[in-house]
């Protein structure tokens, strides 16, 4: 056999170890009897170790070096390029701090839930040092070139720098300001009654999936199970499993949260199959994955044309619930901007505000300009500068998110990050494409989705992010895509 074939093959097994996780985990969230959790943890600790022994392998590391210089195809480059990333960072990590940090953030998770509960962040702190302490060890193993952020940002998001986002987070907050600003001064405002009223959850249930199927998730090779915390699995060709949950008056959280994991999950399900377990055929980075969850959530499905088409299959499916509701009234309630603590309930203009403090506060850390300790006053004070709000204990701030506690640092900015590529791909597929809405108000949805397929999807990992933001749209990655959406959508709805 020779050096690629035998390197596609390890490196098709790790990720078959990987696969062979996710359907696990994905039976952990959602049908596991609680009783069965230690033997479930078992399970997966084995499965994790073995897949870091395949990935780490001197093996790979032998036929890599055989590669070296090796004539190859564009694909075969590819693949060698990402499998060389993906060992290289694996390898460079001693196993002791590998151990250290899966031990630490199992722990840490559990002393943040109840920190939470309790709004207790002293009981937190010496967890969060212990973890920021461990990240700084994992970004000098790892190594970078400008600043340590770069090194986890890395992990997620591969070849951005911090350099970079802050600079288009910065264009991007000096507009949003003033247009959050503007919007509130409006005095306008949505009727609150209208998404908070009784929606049956087995209704709520089919509308969701057959807006998800009409929008393009193929549930012959795929499901939409209930969870805590939704979530969407692309376990491997075929598969692609969506979790949701519902509350019987918010019918905001079960109905955008199914359109936003069916975003991830058309992704998953459009990658090139044949390339299933290697770069190619693997999604480009996290920002990437979450633009496309973005976009069927919020630049589709929070769009009048959207609605027009199945506003009235809505008030078919919960009969009289809405009779006094106009399409306006309706349209406007899911679009409303308000400035409010908690990040996953912001709207998509707030939202951004809540992602750049995190990042801010992260890079702080990180430089050791900021000690954990004095998080909620930093939080605090960031926040009411940004959203003139200050919480009225931490868990309504800076206890909120999980992110953290898993060591999840240099995570936050990929949702920012995956607004602004998907306005900016939308932007280009409404040029590319015509007049998308006249689609959208018939329900149909496909020639979108296949522009997405082949622009996105099924160059898996040709491109890094920036690279593939640049050949599908012809320019870097902006703001200013991003800033015409909302003040195209939220003009009228403010009268601003
Ligand atoms: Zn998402």
């Amino acid at each position: 056999m020779d050096a690629y074939t035998d390197l596609i093959q390890h490196f098709r097994e790790f990720r078959l170890l990987e696969s062979i996780g996710a359907v696990v985990g994905w039976d952990q969230h959602t049908y596991m009897p609680t009783k069965g959790a230690n033997h479930r943890a078992e399970q997966m600790g084995y499965l994790a170790k073995h897949g870091h022994e395949k990935l780490t392998s001197p093996k790979i590391g032998e036929l890599l070096g055989q590669l070296d210089g090796a004539k190859l195809d564009d694909t075969q480059t590819v693949n060698v390029r990402e499998i060389r990333r993906t060992y290289d960072r694996a390898v460079k990590m001693p196993s002791k701090l590998v151990e250290e940090i899966a031990k630490t953030v199992s722990q840490a998770q559990n002393v943040w839930a109840e920190a939470r509960k309790k709004s207790d962040f002293p009981a937190f702190a010496p967890w969060l040092d212990k973890i920021v302490t461990l990240k700084r060890e994992e970004a000098k193993a790892v190594g970078y070139k400008d600043s340590p952020y770069d090194a986890l940002l890395d992990e997620y998001e591969p070849g951005a720098t911090a350099a970079e986002i802050t600079r288009v987070f910065a264009e991007l907050r000096a507009d949003l300001i003033p247009l959050v600003g503007a919007i509130a001064a409006s005095g306008q405002k949505p009727r609150k009654d209208i998404l908070t009223r009784e929606y049956a959850i087995d209704r709520q249930h089919i509308f969701g999936q057959a807006a998800a199927a009409a929008i393009g998730f193929d549930f012959q090779a795929g499901r939409l199970d209930t969870t805590v915390h939704p979530f969407c699995s692309g376990i491997g060709p075929g598969d692609c499993r969506l979790t949701t949950r519902y509350h019987p008056r918010e019918l905001n959280q079960g109905l955008f949260g199914i359109l936003h994991e069916a975003g991830h999950g058309i992704y998953e399900q459009g990658l090139d199959h044949a390339h299933f377990g290697t770069p190619v055929g693997s999604f480009c980075s996290l920002g990437i994955h979450e633009s496309q969850s973005r976009l069927w959530e919020n630049q589709v499905g929070r769009g009048r044309a959207f609605w027009e088409h199945f506003f009235p299959r809505l008030r078919q499916t919960f009969p009289g619930t809405l009779d006094d509701v106009s399409l306006d009234d309706f349209i406007f309630s899911a679009n409303n901007v308000e400035k409010s603590f908690i990040r996953v309930e912001a709207d998509e203009a707030t939202y951004n505000m809540h992602i750049i403090l995190r990042f801010e506060m992260e890079q702080a850390l990180m430089r050791g300009d900021l000690k954990p300790s004095d998080v909620p006053g930093a939080w605090n004070e960031t926040f009411k500068r940004m959203l003139d709000l200050t919480p009225a204990n931490d868990a309504q701030g800076c206890l909120q998110d999980i992110h953290w506690s898993m060591g999840g640092l240099g995570y936050f900015p990929t949702y920012t990050l995956g607004n602004l590529y998907a306005a900016q791909f939308m932007q280009q597929a409404r040029k590319d494409l015509g007049d998308l809405d006249a689609d959208f108000r018939v329900g149909q949805f496909g020639r979108l989705k296949g522009w997405l397929n082949e622009k996105i999807h099924r160059q898996g990992q040709r491109q890094r992010a920036g690279e593939l933001c640049k050949r599908v749209t012809g320019q870097a990655l902006s703001h200013k895509p991003l800033i015409a959406y909302l003040r195209g959508k939220y003009g009228p709805l403010y009268g601003i």
